[in-house]
């Protein structure tokens, strides 16, 4: 698909600079630069500025809020690359930071609309949920914040080695943890998630889970498993949750999706049946819908169906489906 890293999440060439994690010494030169900014999470929220929240807030390396040393899920800052202008860019956390008074009501919630000014940061610098902000910030400033919130989750649920049960270290500039007792080596996670855009015709086939909010559905999504390709896990999920064979499948475009650790393999499948069999253990509902029916959706004016939600793959999908700019 031409446009495939037009998705949310689609990335922006940023520069990893990969070979400097396993250099202290660069590293330690790269922390001390004064060029050198951090993004900064607390609970899994960004910190953005800017009136519409739409601008990663990256902080100099000497800011204040920093002296206390770590105070969150890390250890130390995870390095995250470089700027075009190669100054040194890193992620740290906060999560420890509970000021009195704060309130943490709608804090974790699936829409998470609230907004926490810390008192060391300037007015217009908040933690924002990152599903709320995530189609207003650019391709870098996405893509940093999406690397920063998986890999800093990541460390938060890995702290222990998994052979031995030690507490493990971080390692590599933050992309890897090491186990001090047996030498273990475990490296951040991403587990991949078919999602398909299954067709029939002019129709798509569309299903929701159980409590989503009424009128939401989406596409038909799920992991990928070990030992099977993306085209098998396709079949096999479309069989299981609506009970419709697929036949011919294709890779479209794909994206990541850190919440927590997925990466979405968007998918083209074409459906052998209309007929439709839902299992209700993994699923609420399931129907095949017109391209007209679609387009009211995303209008707003279908009665039944909530237009998808905008930043995640399936919008983009369909809104090329309509489009007919799925090549
Ligand atoms: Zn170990």
């Amino acid at each position: 698909m031409k446009r495939a890293e037009q998705v949310t999440f689609g990335g922006s060439g940023l520069d990893r600079a990969g070979l400097l994690r396993g250099d202290a010494d660069k590293l330690a030169q790269a922390y001390g630069d004064p060029s050198a900014k951090c993004a900064l999470l607390w609970r899994g929220k960004l910190l953005v500025q800017g009136e519409a929240l739409d601008r990663l807030a990256l902080l100099p390396m000497g800011h204040r809020i920093f002296e206390q040393g770590p105070g969150g899920v890390i250890e130390a800052p995870v390095f995250l690359g470089k700027t075009d202008e190669d100054a040194p860019l890193f992620a740290m956390d906060i999560s420890d930071w509970a000021a009195e008074g704060l309130d943490l009501s709608g804090v974790g919630d699936f829409v998470d609309r609230t907004e926490q000014q810390h008192p060391d940061l300037p007015e217009g610098y908040v933690f924002a949920e990152m599903r709320r902000i995530m189609t207003r910030l650019s391709p870098r400033d996405a893509e940093l914040a999406a690397t920063a919130k998986a890999v800093i989750g990541w460390h938060e649920t890995h702290r222990f080695c998994a052979r031995c049960g030690a507490r493990s270290e971080m390692s590599q500039g933050g992309w890897q943890r090491s186990c001090p007792a047996c030498g273990g080596q475990h490296f951040p996670r991403t587990d991949p998630v078919v999602i398909m855009l299954i067709t029939h015709g002019n129709s798509v086939l569309m299903g929701r889970s159980p409590g989503w909010p009424e009128g939401m559905y989406s596409l038909l999504a799920g992991f990928v498993e070990p030992g099977e390709t993306l085209e098998a896990a396709v079949r096999r999920e479309v069989m299981e949750e609506a009970g419709v064979p697929v036949g011919d499948v294709h890779y479209l475009a794909s994206q990541p999706w850190p919440f927590p650790a997925s990466l979405m393999f968007g998918c083209a499948g074409e459906a052998l049946s209309r007929d439709i069999q839902i299992d209700p253990v993994e699923i609420e509902d399931a129907m095949w819908v017109t391209r007209t029916e679609m387009m009211q959706a995303f209008a707003g004016d279908h009665p039944k169906l909530l237009p998808a939600r905008k930043g995640a793959i399936a919008h983009f999908l369909l809104q090329h489906w309509l489009a007919d700019t799925l090549d």
